[in-house]
C-alpha cells in the first residue's frame, strides 16, 4: 500500500492537480453540442474545481452511436486481449493512485484516509479481479442426445449504460465497468454531477491503456437531462444503475416505455445490525458498528442504519460505541487524521440535519459544523415506526431500537421495504445461522460489518435491487446474454454410428 502522506503534502498535490473538463465520447475529449457547462465544486469548500460539459440527449446519441460502433470489434476481441487491456488499465489507475484518491476526495468530500486506503485500491482490484476471471469463463454443452450438440453460450448483450451515485464515484464505476468491458460490451457511462471527475479521468486513461475509442464513453450532465435519456434509449440494450429508490424505478418505467432493455437496479438500505446479549467482545462489537453506521460519513447504500440491541447488554454496549466514535475524527478530508468529511452537497446535508430537531431523543453527537459537516449521531426511538427507523437517512445518524428476543430482532430487521445488507452478533453459531437465514438481505454478515469482497455477490432483496448482482462471476450475468446454439448431427451416412 502507499504509505499515507500529510496534510500539507495533499494540499500540495492538490493546488497542482489538472481537472478534466471535457466528455469522452469516441475515444475524444468533447464539449456538450450545446456547448453549456456546470460546476462541479468541493463540498469541504464550495469551491468550484471544474466546469464540465452539461450533456444533453443529443451528446447521448453521439456517445451510443459510438459505442454501437465500436462493439463488433471490442466484442470479436479473444477475452484475453480485454483481459490485458484491463490489467493496463488497473496499472495506470495504480500508478496513479495518489492523484485519483485526492481528486476524489475534493470532489466528493470522502476522506483521503478512505479514498487512498479502500477507494482506490479496491477499484484497481476490482478491474484486475474480473480481468483475470474473463479467460477462465467456460460456456456450456447441454444434456442433448447422440443426435443433437446444444451450445449453451454466453454472448456481451451490447451497448451498455451506467448510470452512477456520488458515494463512491470510482469504486460503483469500476464494480460495473469492470465486468461489462471484460465480457465486451461498450459502454454510455453517466456519472453523478456532482462527482464526475475520476471517471472522467480513468476514461483518459482507459484510451492510453489501448481500449478502443467509443468503448469507453462518459457522457457528463444532469439526471434529465443524461440519465433519462439512456434509459429510454432505444439502441442501448441494457442499463445498470446505483442510487436511490426513487430514481431506479424510472428506469423500469424508461425501459418498458422504450426498447425492453435489461434493466439492472441497485438502490437504497435501511439496514439492521442485530446485537445479542450473549455477543462476544463488546469492544469489537462496538468497532464494528461504529464502522458500519459512520464510515464514509453514513453515505453509504449498505451503512448500518439501525442498531437493535438486547436491554441486557444496550447501556455498556453504547458507552463503548460512544468511546469508539471519539476517535472519528471530523473535519477537513484531507487531514489524514479524520475519518468524517463533509456531506456530498448542500441539499443533501440539509435532508440528513433535518433528522436532527424535531424533539428526537439524541444519545449522543447531533451537531453540525459550518461546511455541512453532520458529526456521528446516535438517536433512539421507542418503535421501529419511527421516522428515523423507517427512512434512508444516508448520513452519519445510528437508531437505536430495543429488544428482549432475537425472535423480536429478526421481527424487527425485516419490518423494511429495504433489504440490502444485515448483520448479527451473537456467541452462539446456531442462533447466528437460523437468523441469517432469516433475515431478508442480499448480504449478511455474522459477528462484523461488511459487503464481503469482490468474489461474493452484492445487491438486494425487495426494493434495495432489480435484475442482477454485482460483484464476483455473478456480475458478469448482467453484461452476458445467453444463446441456444443447436446442432442437428442427422445425416443419411452416420446415423448409424
Ligand atoms: P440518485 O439521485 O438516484 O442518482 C443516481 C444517478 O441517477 C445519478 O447519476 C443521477 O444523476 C441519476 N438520476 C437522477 N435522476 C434521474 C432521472 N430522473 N433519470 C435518470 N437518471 C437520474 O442517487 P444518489 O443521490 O446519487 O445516491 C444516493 C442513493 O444511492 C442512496 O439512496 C443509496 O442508498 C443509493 N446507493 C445504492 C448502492 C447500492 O449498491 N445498492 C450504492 C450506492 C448508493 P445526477 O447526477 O443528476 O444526480
Ligand atoms: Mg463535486
Amino acid at each position: 500500500m502507499t504509505e499515507l502522506l500529510t496534510r500539507a503534502q495533499y494540499e500540495q498535490i492538490a493546488s497542482k492537480l489538472t481537472f478534466p473538463s471535457k466528455a469522452i465520447i469516441d475515444g475524444r475529449s468533447v464539449e456538450a453540442k450545446s456547448g453549456r457547462t456546470f460546476a462541479t465544486t468541493n463540498p469541504a469548500t464550495g469551491e468550484k474545481l471544474a466546469d464540465l460539459p452539461a450533456c444533453g440527449p443529443e451528446d447521448v446519441d453521439a456517445a451510443v452511436a459510438s459505442a454501437r460502433q465500436s462493439f463488433a470489434g471490442w466484442a470479436k476481441q479473444h477475452p484475453a486481449v480485454r483481459k490485458q487491456a484491463l490489467l493496463r488499465l488497473a496499472q495506470l489507475i495504480e500508478d496513479n493512485l495518489v492523484e485519483l484518491s485526492v481528486m476524489e476526495s475534493l470532489d466528493s468530500g470522502k476522506t483521503i484516509l478512505d479514498c487512498q486506503t479502500v477507494d482506490v485500491p479496491e477499484t484497481v482490484n476490482c478491474l484486475r479481479w474480473h480481468a483475470e476471471a474473463i479467460d477462465k469463463i467456460y460456456d456450456q454443452v447441454s444434456p442433448a442426445s447422440n443426435d443433437h450438440i446444444a451450445l449453451v453460450v454466453r454472448e456481451p448483450v451490447g451497448v451498455v449504460g451506467l448510470v452512477l451515485p456520488w458515494n463512491f464515484p470510482l469504486l460503483m464505476l469500476a464494480w460495473k465497468i469492470g465486468p461489462a468491458l471484460a465480457a465486451g460490451c461498450s459502454l454510455v457511462v453517466k456519472p453523478a454531477a456532482e462527482t464526475s471527475l475520476t471517471a472522467l479521468r480513468v476514461a483518459e486513461l482507459a484510451l492510453d491503456a489501448g481500449i478502443p475509442a467509443g468503448v469507453f464513453n462518459v457522457v457528463t450532465g444532469s439526471g434529465s437531462q443524461v440519465g433519462e435519456p439512456i434509459g429510454r434509449h432505444m439502441d442501448v440494450d441494457a442499463v445498470s444503475f446505483t442510487g436511490s429508490t426513487e430514481t431506479g424505478r424510472r428506469f423500469l418505467n424508461y425501459s418498458s416505455e422504450s426498447n425492453l432493455k435489461e434493466v439492472v437496479l441497485e438502490m437504497g438500505g435501511k439496514n439492521p445490525s442485530i446485537v445479542m446479549d450473549d455477543a462476544d467482545d463488546l469492544d469489537a462489537v462496538a468497532a464494528h458498528i461504529v464502522n458500519g453506521a459512520y464510515w464514509n460519513m453514513g453515505e453509504n447504500c449498505s451503512a448500518i442504519s439501525r442498531l437493535i440491541v438486547h436491554s441486557a447488554v444496550k447501556g455498556k454496549l453504547l458507552d463503548k460505541i460512544v468511546a469508539e466514535v471519539k476517535n472519528w475524527h471530523v473535519g477537513d478530508p484531507l487531514d489524514p487524521d479524520n475519518r468524517v468529511g463533509p456531506l456530498v452537497s448542500e441539499a443533501h446535508y440539509r435532508k440528513v440535519a433535518s433528522y436532527l430537531g424535531d424533539g428526537v431523543k439524541v444519545l449522543h453527537g447531533g451537531e453540525t459544523s459550518k461546511g455541512r459537516f453532520v458529526h456521528p449521531t446516535i438517536v433512539e426511538v421507542e418503535s421501529n415506526a419511527a421516522r428515523h427507523a423507517k427512512e434512508e437517512i444516508f448520513g452519519p445518524i445510528l437508531t437505536v431500537i430495543t429488544v428482549d428476543s432475537l425472535k423480536e430482532a429478526v421481527a424487527i430487521a425485516n419490518e423494511t421495504e429495504y433489504g440490502l445488507t444485515a448483520s448479527v452478533f451473537t456467541g452462539n453459531g446456531k442462533r447466528a445461522m437460523r437468523a441469517a437465514r432469516a433475515l431478508r438481505a442480499g448480504t449478511v454478515t455474522v459477528n462484523s460489518f461488511g459487503e464481503g469482497d469482490i468474489t461474493t455477490p452484492f445487491g438486494g432483496y425487495r426494493q434495495s435491487g432489480f435484475g442482477g448482482r454485482d460483484n464476483s462471476v455473478h456480475a458478469h450475468d448482467q453484461y452476458t446474454q445467453l444463446k441456444t446454439i443447436w446442432l442437428d448431427l442427422n445425416d443419411d451416412e452416420t446415423a448409424d454410428f
